[in-house]
């Protein structure tokens, strides 16, 4: 090897050795929480990696959701390569969807490369990797497993039931938060939810000690639900607030903060430890929801009278709405909410087949769920009953650019809408045509419901235009466009890491384990925190290709009606 003047100097690192590498996903934290608290000293362990290793804000993907964003994070792919977009997969044709798993990924995970070359992987909980996957290790599939009584709830299967001997006899595949704060017991909830971390963490351990491993990666999602619930408390408290609900995300943060340390003490000197988000946190100031609202303000979206006079008469064709109103009639509003809270995007989901059903598809231009920060256009040939012919496709996505992008707030006079982009700007690869055809990003203030336009119109998307439903309501926090990423270890300077991407987090990993980086990746590995030395003496392998072509989605209707009855039915809600 050249280039080294002095193998001996402290802080060398042997370059022949490859180092083991550890990841901790730690969901929607948010760089802004992470350092002022660091600087309080309230996060020994995430300050190491801030002042020892490298250290910088992950970009996220375009809508900044969890499913696309994790999915993006393990396979160094654009959401147009690896094909999820949301936890659900819209078919735009019949206004229905269906709820996606890792199966509908299409791209190569890092684990599975590694897994190729014979290296040992452990995997736990992972957003989007059920059914678990046949890795050269172990996998605990992550919060889209329906049981953890499934056998595919792990790699190999009889795994899970050392799972939950190591968790202490129950694993929570998911905090619940939601269920518990919906009742108004948010005590029990945040045990319940630290009780969570601890079990994950128990998991983790366990497998990082008796299983030989490579590359580990253990994701905690606590953090993600405990922000959306109680962001409102931290930033702005009402009197009534206690103590605990004020300080719920802090506690997680230190609570997430004590597990870091754990774990890299247990994995030890010689592996790389990496710290991610998938995205950050901020208010939710409601926008999203009353989108929808203001689609039909601007004369884009129309609702059909006859629902608005005598209520919601849904006549969509779908087995899901159908099966969402069976189930809707026959559930007693506690076990909604407890639905809710176990799986709220399945919770949320069901809310859109109600309100597309409301819509009059003869006079919609375009729709959007009143969820995701994302439109489709209602085009000819494309959804049943589409009304916009092709020629006039990019005009109307044009006249909404516009219009959305030129509203400021009444009262502050300050934009709501940071850019509105179309899809094929922003994403790319075979699976493009799965995404709604504007994604809208909004600009970083707080609510603001009363809108103006440069000609002076006025439009009022006030509360009576969000959804009347308890989660909704309790629902305050929401995402931020950039995550932390955190890199220490034998073979990484110290940086600030400028622009880092998502999809960087792959490669990177691939590259610290010597394995081949699929050529087709649109991340890069971060060089910037990596040591001169090594990056001289390792060049990188490069090699084969990331995105599968595989799995057209033939026989959709039926194969989407099976997913969510299989999905309710293993949540004990339909028999
Ligand atoms: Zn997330």
């Amino acid at each position: 090897m050249t280039g080294r003047a002095d193998p001996g100097a402290a802080g060398d690192v042997e370059m022949s050795a490859i180092p083991k590498v550890l990841v901790i996903g730690l969901d929607a934290l948010t760089p802004r929480l992470v350092e002022e608290w660091i600087a309080e000293g309230r996060l020994p362990n995430l300050g190491k990696f801030l002042s020892q290793g490298a250290w910088g804000a992950l970009n996220s993907v375009p809508n900044r959701n969890s499913a696309p964003a994790w999915s993006t994070m393990v396979t160094g792919l654009n959401p147009g390569k690896h094909g999820i977009y949301w936890f659900t997969e819209d078919n735009p044709e019949s206004y229905d969807y269906k709820f996606v798993n890792g199966s509908f990924r299409r791209g190569k995970a890092f684990w599975n490369v590694l897994s190729e070359e014979k290296q040992q992987v452990g995997i736990v909980n992972v957003p989007l990797t059920f059914p678990a996957e046949t890795v050269n290790g172990t996998m605990v599939a992550g919060l889209d497993s329906p049981s953890v009584d499934h056998p595919n709830f792990t790699y190999p299967p009889d795994l899970r039931t050392e799972v939950k001997e190591a968790a202490g006899g129950e694993y929570h595949v998911h905090p619940a938060l939601a269920q518990y704060v919906v009742a108004g017991k948010i005590d029990e909830g945040l045990d319940r939810l630290h009780n969570s971390i601890d079990k994950r963490s128990a998991v983790a351990k366990h497998l990082m000690s008796t299983r030989p491993w490579d590359a580990f990666m253990v994701v905690f999602t606590e953090s993600d639900v405990v922000q959306h619930f109680f962001w409102r408390h931290m930033a702005n408290p009402s009197p009534g607030d206690s103590s605990r609900a004020i300080n719920a995300i802090r506690g997680t943060y230190e609570h997430l903060d004590r597990v870091v340390g754990e774990l890299i003490e247990l994995a030890g000197d010689d592996t790389v430890h990496v710290v991610v988000s998938d995205h950050g946190a901020r208010y939710d100031h409601g926008l999203a929801r009353a989108l929808p609202s203001w689609l039909e303000q601007l004369g884009l979206l129309s609702y059909r009278d006859e629902s608005r006079r005598t209520g919601l008469r849904p006549f969509m064709v779908g087995t899901a709405s159908k099966l969402y109103r069976q189930v809707d009639k026959r559930l007693p509003s506690e076990i909604k909410h407890k639905l809710s809270g176990r799986l709220p995007w399945i919770h949320r989901r069901m809310q859109v087949m109600m309100s597309f059903a409301k819509l009059d598809w003869a006079k919609t231009q375009a729709y959007t769920d009143g969820q995701r920060p994302e439109i489709w256009v209602n085009l000819k040939g494309r959804q049943s009953q589409g009304i916009v012919a092709p020629e006039d496709y990019e005009r109307v996505r044009q006249e909404m650019i516009d219009r959305l992008s030129s509203a400021v707030c009444s009262t502050t006079g300050k934009p709501l809408v940071r850019r509105v982009m179309r899809r094929e700007d922003v994403y790319s690869g075979p699976y493009v045509d799965r995404s709604p055809d504007l994604i809208v990003e909004w600009m970083d203030e707080g609510a603001c419901l009363d809108i103006r336009y440069p000609d002076g119109t006025e439009l009022s998307l006030t509360k009576q235009h969000l959804p009347d439903d308890p989660y909704d309501r309790l629902l305050n926090g929401g995402h931020d466009q950039h995550g932390i990423v955190g890199i220490i270890g034998p073979g990484v300077r110290r940086a600030s890491l400028q622009d880092a991407q998502i999809a960087d987090i792959a490669p990177t990993v691939l590259y610290l384990r010597d394995a081949p980086i699929p050529e087709d990746l649109d991340g890069v590995v971060l060089e910037a925190a990596i040591e001169p030395q090594l990056l001289e003496s390792r060049k990188g392998k490069t090699g084969g290709s990331a995105v599968r072509q595989d799995g057209d989605d033939a026989g959709y209707s039926e194969e989407e009606a099976a997913e969510v009855h299989d999905r309710l039915q293993a949540l004990g809600y339909v028999e």
